[in-house]
C-alpha cells in the first residue's frame, strides 16, 4: 500500500527533524498541532519565535522559526511547497510557493533571513521542494511566460512549448533561485499534483476547496 505521504531523502537523513509532503489522505500522527498562516499568496516570511500565542490568525506565505517541538507547514493544491532546515536543525521554516510566490522570490526572502537571523552557512541549509503541478499540467497564457522569461531567464527544464500552448515548472524555476543563493543542498521532489490523483489539485479539480498539507518540525 502506498503511504499517505511523499517524504524527502535530504530530510529523512536528518535525525533532528520531522516531516511530512501529505496526499489527501494524510493525518498528522497523534493529531498533534500544526502552526499555519492565513495564506495570502504574498512573499511576506513570517517569524514565529516571538509569539507566544499560536492561536492568532497570521497572514503570510512563509514560516521560519526555532520553536522545537512544534510543527509549522503550508497547504497548498497544485502550489509549490517548500520545507528546509539545517543540519543541526537549528530552524524550520515551511514556505508556500505558488506562481505569485516564485514570480515574487518569497523563497529568496525566507533564505537571506535565514543566513541573517541565524547565523547559518548556505551550506548548512537543507531544502525539500515538495509535490506540485509538474510541467507536465501547467499550462498558463503567452503573456505569463513572457513575463517569468523576463525575469528568470527560463532554462530548457524550467518550461515547454508544445503545438503553441505554454508550460511552466514552478518548482524548478524555485530551485533556481535556491541554487542561485548558493545553497546546493536542494531536493526536488517530482511528483505532479495533476497527474497524481492522490493529490489535490486546483487544475484537475476546478475547486479550491481541498488542500494537502506539507509539514516540518525540530524534534530535538
Ligand atoms: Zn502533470
Amino acid at each position: 500500500m502506498r503511504e499517505k505521504y511523499v517524504k524527502s531523502n535530504i530530510l529523512s537523513a536528518n535525525q533532528n527533524i520531522e516531516h511530512f509532503f501529505g496526499r489527501k489522505d494524510f493525518i498528522v500522527p497523534n493529531n498533534e498541532k500544526v502552526f499555519f498562516l492565513n495564506q495570502v499568496h504574498g512573499d511576506a516570511v513570517v517569524n514565529i519565535d516571538n509569539i507566544s500565542s499560536l492561536d492568532s490568525e497570521l497572514e503570510g506565505d512563509a514560516i521560519l522559526t526555532t520553536k522545537k517541538n512544534l510543527f509549522v507547514g503550508v497547504k497548498t493544491a497544485d502550489c509549490v511547497p517548500i520545507l528546509l532546515t539545517s543540519r543541526k536543525a537549528s530552524f524550520v521554516a515551511a514556505v508556500h510557493s505558488g506562481w505569485r510566490g516564485t514570480y515574487s522570490k518569497i523563497i529568496e526572502n525566507v533564505i537571506r533571513k535565514i543566513l541573517m537571523k541565524y547565523q547559518c552557512s548556505a551550506d548548512d541549509i537543507l531544502c525539500s521542494i515538495g509535490p506540485s503541478i509538474g510541467k507536465c499540467c501547467y499550462e498558463v497564457g503567452r503573456s505569463m511566460m513572457t513575463r517569468f522569461d523576463n525575469k528568470f531567464v527560463l532554462s530548457k527544464e524550467d518550461f515547454s512549448t508544445i503545438d503553441g500552448r505554454s508550460f511552466l515548472n514552478l518548482a524548478n524555476i524555485n530551485k533556481k533561485v535556491i541554487n542561485k543563493l548558493g545553497v546546493s543542498n536542494v531536493e526536488l521532489l517530482t511528483n505532479c499534483t495533476s497527474c497524481e490523483d492522490s493529490f489535490f489539485s486546483y487544475r484537475r479539480d476546478g475547486s479550491r476547496m481541498n488542500n494537502q498539507i506539507s509539514i516540518i518540525k525540530t524534534i530535538r
